[in-house]
């Protein structure tokens, strides 16, 4: 991927694609391809092969995707497995039919089996039931990486499939319905803060586990095997390490300075018990991610005070 290399990032303005596109645009490279939603609709299979067409994109990084919380996911499965189908299987096609050179796809942690043993290594995809909050979701994201690695047997297209596991950061989506439970957390501490509130409700028990990881070290990632991987075997990019719900609940009041009591709402759903990835296969290729999480919580409350607190 030569600086002159025309990118096309699909979902440029989301959590993932917007950071992909920062560090592309930090490594100096200028023949970036970006379209926004109103002006491409990647639902559209006309839209998505006339761009391919008309573009020619060499690269493709297909961040384009509908993503949410465990009530989002919960309460819109369908909009879920419809968007997300239509989605990747337009694109993967077309950056096949249009000769795009490597397309990198991304999935989810919450492709694996609910009680998957942990870590969680690639190879228990498919090796038993899925978490049911999320399976409409997961099972589009399963279908993605089945396609990539389809095109790549029958038609040896160089497409990669990475597993994020849970991604948080700059640019990530506030809104307390519909958000996962970083963002969720950083703004219900700040509004209670702010408001002279003594109590936050967390969802849940505050006993599952969840492993973040901050979307530039994702960008990293996507970046690194996109130019040194090849293989038809999914990826998995996390940190190695997990924390409770508990945990990052009174770490986020910490960084926000929130010095009341934390409840838990237990008729909301916990989902997975854990999810922590096995990150040896990436780490063996000699990548390590390097924000570590209570400089990225920081980092992001940050970001939410300058363009989301303010906004409102
Ligand atoms: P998941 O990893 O797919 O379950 O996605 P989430 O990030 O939405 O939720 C992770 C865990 O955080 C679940 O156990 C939630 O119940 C818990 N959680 C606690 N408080 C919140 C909240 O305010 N919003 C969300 N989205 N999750 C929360």
């Amino acid at each position: 991927m030569d600086k002159g290399a025309k990118i096309y990032v699909a979902g440029h303005r989301g959590l993932v694609g917007s950071a992909i596109l920062r560090r592309l645009q930090a490594e100096g490279y200028q023949n970036l391809v970006l379209r926004t939603r109103k002006e491409l609709d990647l639902t559209d299979q006309r839209a998505v092969y006339r761009f391919f067409e008309e573009e020619r994109p060499e690269y493709v990084f297909l961040a384009a995707a509908k993503v949410g919380g465990i009530l989002a996911n919960a309460t819109y499965p369908a909009d879920f497995i419809r968007e997300n189908l239509l989605i990747q299987t337009n694109v993967i096609d077309a950056a096949y039919r249009y000769g795009v050179k490597k397309l990198l796809f991304l999935g989810s942690s919450c492709i694996y089996p609910k009680y998957a043993p942990q870590p969680m290594k690639e190879e228990y995809l498919l090796t038993g039931p899925l978490e049911p909050t999320n399976e409409a979701y997961a099972v589009a994201k399963i279908a993605g990486i089945e396609m990539v690695q389809a095109y790549r047997r029958q038609y040896g297209f160089n497409g990669i499939s990475l597993m994020p596991t849970n991604l948080y950061g700059p640019g990530d989506n506030f809104d307390l319905e519909t958000s996962h439970v970083i963002p969720a957390l950083l703004r219900k501490f700040h509004e209670a803060k702010v408001s002279g509130r003594w109590e936050v409700v967390v969802w849940g028990t505050g006993t599952p586990r969840r492993e973040f990881l901050h979307v530039d070290d994702l960008a990293d990632a996507a970046l690194f095997l996109m130019r040194h991987y090849d293989g038809e075997e999914i990826v998995n990019v996390g940190v190695g390490e997990d924390i409770s719900i508990r945990e990052l609940a009174e770490l986020i009041a910490k960084v926000v300075g929130f010095r009341g009591k934390i409840v838990y709402d237990t008729s909301k759903p916990d989902g997975t018990p854990r999810k922590l990835l096995d990150v040896s296969r990436l780490f063996s290729m000699g990548w390590r991610p390097r924000i570590p999480l209570e400089e990225g919580l920081r980092q992001t409350y940050a970001w939410f005070q300058a363009h989301v607190a303010e906004a409102r």
